[in-house]
C-alpha cells in the first residue's frame, strides 16, 4: 500500500465513523450535533475519497445507504418500490455537470427539467386503495419504513379519500410532511417554556412529531403535507411527466409545491434556482434547496438509480448563513465522557438571527485540517438551532506571527493522561482525545449536569454554576451524593440565596419519583439517549430488569441494536456503576417504569416464545421481532425446552441444531407469516 493509499484509508475510516455518529444523532435522536452544510462537506469528502480509491467503498459505507432508521413502537411497512434519497450539491457548476451526465445517459434525446422547492420536512408514502388511504409510512431505510397511518390521518392536508369520481385502483403518493414556519416557531417556543430542548430545524421537528406514539398528540402539531411524486400507480389516467403528475395529484385533493419551473437548458435551470432562492423567503415553510428532476417519467426509467439516489434528479442546496469574525482564543472543553473538544472563542457576530460568540471546532483533526489559528479571520456558519461551526480561515488576512494551536498533551482540567479511546459501542474514529481519569472534575460536573438536565431528571436549579460549586466544595462527586445534601450545607456556597437553595433541595427530592426512562437517560450510558432510554423503559418493568438483561433480550427490542445492547451490558457490568445504582436505590429513587408495555396478552402468539436465527429472505430481525411482539409473543436469544418456535433463515447455525435436538418446531419465513396471518 502506498503512503497515499494508507492516508486515504485512515481518513476514510475516520470520516465514515464520524458520519455514522452524526446520522445516529440526526435520524434516531432527531438531535443533530452538526449543521447540514458541515455534514454535507464531510460526506462529500468521503465520496471524493471513494471515487479516487474505489476499493474503500464497501457496502456498509454511508455512501451506499439511504440514511434513516425505523423507530420503535410502529409496525414495519415494506415499500412497493424503494424510497430513495437525492444526490446533492451546493455548486452551480455541478448542476451543469449533472445535466451533461444525464444527457450522456440519454444521448441525442431532448431533455426537459423541472425545478421545485426542496421542502425541509420528512418523506412519507401514502398508499390509497380504491381511493381510500390504506397505509401511510415513513421512508425508514428506503426499503422498510414505519407504519404511521394513525398519525398521518390527523393531518388535514393528507386526504383520507381521494377526490374525483373514479379513483385509481392503487396509488402511492409520496411527498413531504413539514411544519410551516409559524408552527415551527410556536412549537419551539412552547418547548422552551416547559424546559424541553428546542428542535434544530423544521425537519427534525416534523420527524420528532411523527414518532410520537399517541395520534392525539400528533394532532396538536400543525403538520402539513406536500405531494411531489408517486410510487405505484394503477390507473387508466397515469401521468407521463412530473408536471402532469403534480397537476393530477392536485385534482385528487393534494397540495403540491406552489411553484414549478420547466427548463430546457443549463442556463434556464440556474436561473430557476436563483429565482426560487428569492421567492422561498416569502414561503410559509422552510425550503433548503431546489430539486431538479427530469420531467419525462419514461426517460427517468431509462436513467435508473444507484442504491441511494435516482440518476435523473439532483438537489441544489442553498448555503447556510455565514459571517466573518475573528478568533480570539481556542479553549478546550472537557465533557461528561472525558472528550476534549476545542472551542472557538469569537468576537461576537450576528448570524442567522442571533449573536454568536462561540463555535465548535469538533476535534483536533478538524482543527489541523482547517489550519485554524488564534487571531485568524474566520468564516462561521449557523444552521437552525445547531451549534455554530467554523467553516474556514481567510488565509489572506492571517498575521505573520499566527502559530498553529498546541493541542494539550494532558487533560487541561486534571492533568491526567489523554488517549484517543472510543466509548463503548462507538467505532474507533481515532480523532477524539479523552481524559483517562473518571474522577476528573470536568467529567464529574458533566455527569451531574446531564443528570439534572431537563431531558433527564429535570432538577430545578441544577445548572452549570451550582454544579460547579457542588463539585468544587466536595458536596457532590457523583449523582447519588445529590440525595444526601442538606439545606444547611448549601448555605456555605458562594452567591447561594436561601430561596434557590430551598428550590434545589426540593427539586432533588421531586426527582426521586421521576419515571424510569429519565433515570436511565440521566445515567449517561453510552449510546442511550432519550429515545433509547424510552425504548428500554417500554420493554422492562423495573431498573433491576434492565440491569440483569442480557444482550439477546436487549437486541430483541426494535430500537436497540447489538452495539447499543453491548454498551448497556458493559455499563451495568462495571462495579462502580453497580454501586452507584445501589446507592440511588437506598436514596429512594423510583425503579419502576410507567412506560412499560407488557407484550400483548391477546394475539395469535400470546405466551409463545420465539427464537430467530439466520437471515430471513424479506424481514430483518427487528421486523420479525416487532411482528412477534405485536402478536403477543416473546423473542428470546437462545433455544431451550421452553422455546415454542424457531424461525430459521439462510445460514442458521447452532440454534437450529439445538432446536432440532430438542424437538422445537422450526418454521421458515413464509410459514411464520402464515402463522401470524400476514
Ligand atoms: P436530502 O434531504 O438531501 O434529500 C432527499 C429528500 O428530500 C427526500 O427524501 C425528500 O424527503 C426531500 N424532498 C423535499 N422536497 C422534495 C421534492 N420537491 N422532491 C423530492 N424530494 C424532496 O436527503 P436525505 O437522505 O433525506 O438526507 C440527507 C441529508 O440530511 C444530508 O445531505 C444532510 O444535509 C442531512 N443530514 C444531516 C445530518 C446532521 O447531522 N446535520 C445527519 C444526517 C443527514
Amino acid at each position: 500500500m502506498t503512503e497515499a493509499e494508507a492516508d486515504a484509508k485512515k481518513r476514510h475510516a475516520a470520516l465514515a465513523a464520524e458520519i455514522r455518529a452524526y446520522d445516529h444523532a440526526y435520524y434516531v435522536e432527531a438531535r443533530p450535533t452538526i449543521g447540514d452544510a458541515e455534514y454535507d462537506r464531510l460526506y462529500r469528502e468521503l465520496l471524493d475519497i471513494e471515487t479516487q480509491f474505489p476499493e474503500l467503498c464497501a457496502s456498509d459505507s454511508p455512501s451506499q445507504r439511504v440514511g434513516g432508521h425505523a423507530a420503535s413502537g410502529f409496525a414495519p411497512v415494506r415499500h412497493a418500490g424503494p424510497m430513495l434519497s437525492l444526490d446533492n450539491t451546493y455548486s452551480e457548476g455541478e448542476v451543469r455537470e449533472f445535466v451533461r451526465r444525464v444527457q450522456k445517459l440519454l444521448p441525442s434525446e431532448s431533455l426537459e427539467w423541472t425545478v421545485e422547492p426542496k421542502i425541509d420536512g420528512l418523506a412519507v408514502t401514502l398508499r390509497y386503495e380504491e381511493g381510500l388511504l390504506a397505509v401511510g409510512a415513513t421512508r425508514g431505510d428506503g426499503t422498510t419504513g414505519d407504519d404511521i397511518t394513525a398519525n398521518l390521518k390527523t393531518i388535514r392536508t393528507v386526504p383520507l379519500r381521494l377526490a374525483g369520481a373514479k379513483p385509481p385502483a392503487v396509488l402511492e403518493v409520496r411527498g413531504e410532511i413539514y411544519l410551516p414556519s409559524a408552527g415551527f416557531q410556536k412549537l419551539n417556543a412552547e418547548r422552551e417554556a416547559v424546559g424541553e430542548e428546542k428542535f434544530a430545524n423544521p425537519r427534525n421537528a416534523a420527524a420528532g412529531s411523527l414518532k410520537l406514539l399517541d395520534p392525539k398528540l400528533v394532532a396538536k402539531r400543525p403538520l402539513a403535507f406536500f405531494a411531489y411524486a408517486a410510487g405505484q400507480i394503477e390507473s387508466a389516467a397515469a401521468p407521463r411527466t412530473q408536471s402532469e403528475l403534480l397537476g393530477w395529484l392536485k385534482t385528487l385533493g393534494f397540495q403540491a409545491p406552489e411553484k414549478l419551473w420547466l427548463c430546457r437548458s443549463e442556463e434556464e435551470l440556474v436561473a430557476a434556482i436563483h429565482e426560487l432562492d428569492e421567492l422561498r423567503r416569502r414561503f410559509g415553510y422552510e425550503t433548503d434547496g431546489a430539486v431538479i428532476k427530469l420531467n419525462d417519467l419514461a426517460q427517468r426509467e431509462r436513467c435508473g438509480a444507484t442504491s441511494k439516489a435516482p440518476r435523473w434528479a439532483m438537489a441544489y442546496k442553498y448555503a447556510a448563513e455565514q459571517a466573518e469574525t475573528r478568533l480570539r482564543a481556542i479553549t478546550i472543553q472537557v465533557g461528561r465522557t472525558g472528550a476534549l473538544t476545542p472551542v472557538a472563542e469569537l468576537e461576537p457576530v450576528f448570524v442567522a438571527g442571533s449573536t454568536v460568540s462561540r463555535a465548535t471546532l469538533h476535534n483536533e483533526e478538524e482543527l489541523r485540517r482547517k489550519d485554524i489559528r488564534v487571531g485568524d479571520a474566520v468564516i462561521i456558519e449557523k444552521a437552525g438551532e445547531v451549534i455554530p461551526a467554523v467553516v474556514r480561515v481567510l488565509l489572506e488576512k492571517r498575521s505573520a506571527d499566527a502559530r498553529p494551536f498546541d493541542f494539550p498533551k494532558a487533560c487541561p482540567e486534571c492533568g491526567s493522561k489523554i488517549a484517543r479511546t472510543a466509548l463503548a459501542g462507538e467505532e474507533e474514529t481515532g480523532v477524539v482525545w479523552r481524559c483517562s481519569n473518571p474522577d476528573c472534575p470536568a467529567q464529574v460536573r458533566g455527569r451531574l449536569e446531564h443528570w439534572c438536565a431537563r431531558g433527564a431528571m429535570d432538577i430545578e436549579g441544577g445548572g452549570e454554576v451550582l454544579v460547579a460549586q457542588l463539585v468544587k466544595s466536595g458536596l457532590a462527586l457523583d449523582v447519588a451524593d445529590l440525595y444526601r445534601i442538606k439545606l444547611g450545607e448549601l448555605a456555605g456556597l458562594e452567591r447561594m440565596g436561601e430561596k434557590s437553595a430551598q428550590n434545589f433541595i426540593e427539586g432533588v427530592a421531586v426527582s426521586k419519583s421521576r419515571d424510569l426512562w429519565r433515570f436511565l437517560h440521566g445515567l449517561g450510558i453510552p449510546q442511550i439517549g432519550t429515545g433509547g432510554a424510552k425504548s428500554l423503559a417500554r420493554s422492562f418493568a423495573t431498573m433491576d430488569d434492565v440491569m440483569t438483561a442480557g444482550a439477546p433480550q436487549l437486541t430483541a427490542i426494535r430500537d436497540i441494536g447489538e452495539v447499543t445492547a453491548s454498551a448497556v451490558v458493559e455499563w451495568f457490568a462495571d462495579s462502580r456503576n453497580h454501586d452507584l445504582i445501589e446507592r440511588l436505590r437506598s436514596a429512594g429513587l423510583n425503579f419502576r417504569s410507567e412506560l412499560y408495555q407488557p407484550a400483548a396478552a391477546a394475539g395469535p402468539f400470546a405466551g409463545k416464545t420465539f427464537v430467530l436465527t439466520g437471515t430471513l429472505p424479506n424481514l430483518t430481525r427487528e421486523q420479525a421481532a416487532a411482528k412477534i411482539e405485536a402478536a403477543g409473543g416473546k423473542v428470546s436469544g437462545s433455544v431451550s425446552k421452553k422455546t415454542d418456535f424457531v424461525v430459521a433463515g439462510a445460514e442458521a447455525g447452532s440454534k437450529l441444531e439445538k432446536a432440532e435436538k430438542l424437538g422445537v418446531k422450526v418454521v421458515d419465513e413464509a410459514e411464520f407469516l402464515r402463522l401470524i396471518g400476514g
